[in-house]
């Protein structure tokens, strides 16, 4: 519940309005039992657990990196179904990856999570506990959050807006929007919303292709908002918030990876000030796509650069730990159902 709901609900019973502040900063801090908030009466969190129940997530597995400490959880949601969260620790704080649906209905090639559709969207207290859940299984403070997990935010519109407001309230998580970035793979109708709400977080959009023919390939989406149309969201994105998108480019061998793709990504691209983060595809078992050798991917980021355009190659964070883009869920899948090695 937001602050007001809460507020609304305790007057509903006759209880003082302090009492549900009192409250919405315990669940902000991820307790999981009423009798956890030390300062409520007795009396009042027996009523409170009488009446209301707090659904978390709960431990499905968690595996840790040996070559650079990301963590990779997988949860078990209230009807059993699964999702994924990454924790990256970096020098500037730690941040977590967090899910937004149950599986994903986008269908790209190279992904995943689409592989067998979407089953739900996960609702707003699902995330927060995702984001919660981790700090407090890691003991790690999180200052930062991606929405880059399973699913499609944008596809999932209200819950994740529900949970921004909830994860960047001062008395709950108290994630600046800043500190949150969200992905997708270019819902124009949602991107135009999303800008109308003027939010501070950064906007990356999973571009992948510059041009229609190499895109459709890979994304289905496509056929629903072909890329000058996605390009102009871009722009009417960035006229609206001030705020500059990043793009997502993973680089497929043979199909997005010619210096023709790059040229033509920095000729849609040139003169915007974005930023292009160019990433190794991971390989994904049931996908047959491999990823674009080392050569190709710096002679790539070359060719944007020299052409202003800025570009990074993404660090490889987890490898060894299935941290990409719904594998663990996958794998989990896979076994019978609670298995847990
Ligand atoms: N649905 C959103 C967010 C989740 S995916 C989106 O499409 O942006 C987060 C990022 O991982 C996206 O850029 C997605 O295209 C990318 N991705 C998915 N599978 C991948 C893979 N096998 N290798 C590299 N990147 C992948």
């Amino acid at each position: 519940m937001l602050p007001e709901e809460l507020a609304a609900e305790f007057k509903a019973m006759g209880l003082p309005g302090y009492r549900a502040g009192q409250v919405f900063r315990w669940l902000g801090r991820g307790v999981r039992a009423f009798d956890e908030m030390s300062d409520l009466p007795a009396s009042l969190r027996r009523e409170l657990a009488g009446r209301y129940t707090i659904p978390t997530l709960t431990l499905l597995r968690r595996q840790v990196s040996k070559a650079d400490g990301t963590e990779k959880y997988l949860w078990a949601l209230p009807d059993g179904e699964s999702v994924e969260t990454v924790l990256m620790r970096y020098k500037h704080g730690n941040s977590v990856c967090i899910s937004s649906q149950v599986g994903c209905r986008m269908g790209c090639a190279f992904c995943a999570s689409t592989i067998g559709g979407k089953v739900r969207d996960l609702t707003a207290a699902e995330m927060l506990d995702e984001v919660l859940r981790t700090g407090l299984t890691a003991g790690a403070e999180i200052s930062n959050i991606v929405l880059m997990g399973i699913g499609e935010p944008l596809d999932n519109f209200d819950n994740v807006l529900r949970f921004l407001t909830l994860v960047n309230d001062p008395n709950g998580a108290g994630i600046g929007m800043r500190h949150i970035s969200l992905s997708t793979c270019g819902l124009v109708e949602a991107i135009d919303k999303l800008a109308a709400l003027h939010l501070q977080l950064t906007l990356s959009v999973s571009l992948h292709a510059p041009d229609d023919e190499t895109r459709s390939r890979l994304m289905p989406v496509n056929a629903a908002y072909g890329v000058d149309e996605l390009y102009a969201a871009c722009r009417r994105y960035f006229d609206v918030t001030g705020r500059r998108i990043s793009f997502e480019y993973a680089l497929v061998r043979g199909v997005n990876d010619t210096p023709a793709h790059a040229r033509e990504l920095a000729r849609r691209l040139g003169g915007t000030g974005s930023h292009v983060n160019l990433i190794r595809l991971n390989r994904v078992e049931e996908r047959g796509l491999e990823p674009s050798d080392e050569e190709t991917v710096r002679a790539f980021a070359k060719i944007l650069t020299d052409a202003g355009v800025t570009a990074t190659v993404r660090r490889r964070l987890g490898s060894d730990i299935d941290a990409a883009c719904g594998q663990l869920r996958r794998g989990q899948m896979r076994k019978p159902w609670n298995s847990l090695d």
